[in-house]
């Protein structure tokens, strides 16, 4: 007997929507579910293997305990008494701020309430922060700056093929998320203009009317460059600007500084070029500026995403139909994630936890004082950076929940010695990530088609995944293993195990703020393919596209950004004299936890790699499947040469799916924006040499054994 759940992707922020048949309850397919409106049945390779995910080979299928150094297995009662014992422990010893919790993007709106709620009532400390600060926080922090309220996109994304011309910046849907390529391929189709903005030409970049391929680091420059351009031929939107924004003239005198020449020499894009795209875009009736990693993971990228919200403001191409500033999301829940109190600085709704009325809100939903609620924490790297240290204010225990920062984190051999330092760690996770195997306790937890739960697309909109497999015999759901903790640190009430009672409460929490949940259910979103918050009553519609009458600022006017050009932390020189770029191929996703585990996708994209133009590869000697050492300030990856004229010659680029000796992140720059405290991903300085064994160049310089599976 076949028996089908309409559920969607356990990846990328599309979310796209499959169905899930099990036959005879022994097999698990995904199948099409061409009604879903944001991918009408298409999906990727991932999306298509997920159901690989489900087999029992790699599951973590019992709790594990660290004992004379090793882990072993052990009972439920036995690693959450361990957990919740060590924790209470550093809190008496060294006060509740020594504990914390790490999240990730990938959880439900659900665990991620739930987990806020855990840090600052179980256990008390405002050191809670989650991975998707290393994701968008940059778009997130530009967004509430400019127009009032960060989600992803401010119109759905049946809009893109209506504007006239899209500038992409930095990002690279053809391999992060193919089936949304469609709506890209539609504006063309339609006689619209796709500009892409990255300094490598990817798939993406291919399908484009205008590709430019600036240095890394100089998009805050290029955006100046464009409004100058905008400013100086006559294509500012003068009535939009006076009547719809404020703070002009700044960003103004900031362009003025950037004529085109000078901005060639930052970017090396030609002037004549530049003013393509500035009258391409400027003499546009409607236009859409979307980024991607590319312009956010900077050390100034909530300047760099304010920058090319200004080109959208000038030019009168927001708060208008099928116009705007948008940011495509990375993980699953990186919107919803964000939304619901998993972030240092962040309650339910959006509300600010330094806000005495968020506070009072949402202490009185949660049955608690509001004065016992902790104030803001520590961002993710600085937590994950303070993790051991002795003395007041160091980290002691932490809780990580959905996330792999071994592979993951910048500078992650710095932060592998940092976790190691801990006197607890304790882990939940759904296979032995290189994270879980350093743990104290390590927790099985359920997974996507195993559990019920909300998740909230790069659009807004609120989806539903639904349970369609039992979770193999020894696994846990999250919220349980929270609510267990919970009762052993002392707090017998308010936390649940039942997906939709939890949803039922955060609606309330989140009544009011703004991602605003309280007239979604569980029932209207399955009528209704999904509803986009804000939808603050049960009768309201949702809101697909924002900002149409006023943005939402306290006058309802836009805010022009203030900024001018800077260089990367860490720019070229003569001991490092390469950029590095760091990002994602199509058959793995994110830290790889779970793409490594699929045969399919290990076939399509089985190991890290070095991408270098030719020019480069023969001043390096180098020959394409050669070794390349690749050394940082902060230390030194191995990979196979893969050789293109897709990359500029003075940079280098390496995809961050993989622990071991090509682990990218080893490399990369842990440079924090001081905005938004994302680190700088995208741009560090590097000095790349052929290498003749894999052996000898780690010996010369690679720290972390842990290989992934
Ligand atoms: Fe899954 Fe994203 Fe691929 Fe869609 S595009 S199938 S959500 S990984």
């Amino acid at each position: 007997m076949t028996t089908t759940t309409d559920t969607h992707c356990p990846y990328c922020s599309l979310q796209c929507g499959m169905r899930l048949a099990a036959v005879d309850g022994a097999r698990t397919l995904v199948v099409e579910r061409p009604a879903f409106p944001v991918n009408q049945g298409a999906l990727c390779g991932k999306g298509q293997s997920a159901a690989a995910l489900l087999g029992p080979a790699s599951r973590l299928s019992t709790p594990l305990v660290r004992e004379h150094g090793e882990l072993r297995a052990a009972s439920w009662d036995e690693a959450l008494d361990r957990a919740a014992r060590g924790f209470a422990a550093i809190r008496a010893a060294h006060g509740a701020d020594a504990v914390g919790v790490l999240g990730g993007g990938g959880l439900t709106n659900e665990k991620a309430y739930q987990l806020g709620k855990f840090a600052r009532v179980a256990l008390g400390t405002a050191n809670i922060d989650y991975n998707g600060r290393f994701c968008m926080s940059s778009a997130a922090a530009a967004n509430r700056l400019a127009f009032g309220l960060d989600r992803g996109l401010p119109f759905p994304l049946e809009d893109i093929p209506r504007t006239d011309c899209l500038i992409l910046v930095g990002g690279n849907p053809a391999e992060t998320m193919p089936p949304a390529l469609r709506y890209f391929r539609e504006l063309r189709e339609n006689g619209g203009t796709l500009i892409v903005i990255d300094p490598r030409r990817t798939r993406t970049a291919e399908q484009a009317d205008i590709h430019l391929q600036p240095l890394p680091g100089s998009d805050l420059a290029l955006a100046l460059g464009l409004l100058h351009l905008l400013i100086a031929d006559g294509m500012v939107d003068t009535a939009f600007v006076e009547a719809r924004t404020t703070g002009f003239g700044q960003a103004r005198a900031a362009a003025m500084a950037h004529w085109p020449e000078r901005v060639e020499r930052i970017t090396g894009v030609a002037a004549a070029r530049l003013r393509e795209v500035a009258h391409r875009f400027g003499r546009a009736r409607t236009g859409m500026v979307l980024t991607g990693r590319g312009p956010e993971q900077q050390s100034k990228g909530t300047d760099t995403v304010g920058a090319w919200a200004n080109l959208c403001l000038a030019s009168g191409k927001a708060g208008r139909l099928y116009s705007g500033y948008g940011c495509l999301t990375g993980q699953g829940n990186g919107q919803g994630g964000r939304e619901h109190g998993q972030k240092a600085d962040q309650l339910p709704g959006y509300r600010s936890i330094e806000d005495p009325a968020a506070r009072r809100h949402v202490a009185h939903v949660w049955g608690v004082d509001p004065d016992t609620l902790p104030r803001s924490g520590r961002s993710a790297y600085e937590l994950l950076d303070s993790l051991g240290e002795p003395g007041p204010g160091g980290v002691r225990g932490l809780l990580l929940m959905g996330s792999n920062p071994v592979v993951s984190a910048p500078n992650a051999g710095h932060v592998t010695h940092r976790l190691r330092s801990l006197d607890l760690l304790v882990v939940s996770d759904l296979v032995l990530s290189e994270t879980a195997r350093l743990a104290d306790v390590v927790l099985p937890s359920t997974q996507w088609a195993e559990e019920t739960g909300t998740m909230t697309n790069l659009e807004g909109r609120v989806i539903l995944r639904q349970r369609a497999v039992d979770a193999p015999e020894g696994v846990r759901g999250d919220l349980w293993l929270m609510r267990e903790l919970a009762e052993r640190l002392g707090v017998k009430r308010g936390f649940h195990d039942d997906p939709e009672t939890v949803f039922e409460e955060l609606r309330r929490a989140s009544a009011g703020g703004q991602a605003d949940y309280a007239g979604i259910s569980y029932e209207r979103i399955r009528a209704e393919d999904g509803v986009f918050w804000p939808c603050p009553a049960d009768g309201h519609p949702g809101t697909p596209r924002l900002f149409l009458d006023a943005f939402a600022t306290t006058d309802g006017r836009a805010r022009f950004a203030p900024v001018t050009h800077r260089p990367a932390a860490e720019e070229p020189d003569d001991a490092y004299p390469l950029h590095l770029t760091t990002g994602r191929v199509l058959s793995q996703y994110q830290s790889g936890a779970q793409t490594r585990r699929v045969d399919a996708l290990n076939s399509a994209a089985p190991g890290p790699f070095v991408e270098l133009h030719p020019m480069l590869a023969r001043r390096l000697g180098v020959a394409e499947g050669e070794l390349l050492a690749v050394t940082s300030r902060r230390g030194r990856a191995v990979a196979p040469a893969r050789i293109t004229e897709a990359i500029r010659p003075d940079t280098v680029f390496m995809p961050f799916h993989w622990p071991g000796p090509g682990r990218a992140n080893t490399l990369t720059n842990p440079a924090l924006d001081p905005t938004s405290k994302m680190p700088e991903f995208k741009i560090c300085a590097v000095r790349v040499e052929a290498v003749r064994t894999l052996s000898g160049a780690v010996e010369a310089g690679q720290g972390d054994p842990y290989e992934g599976p």
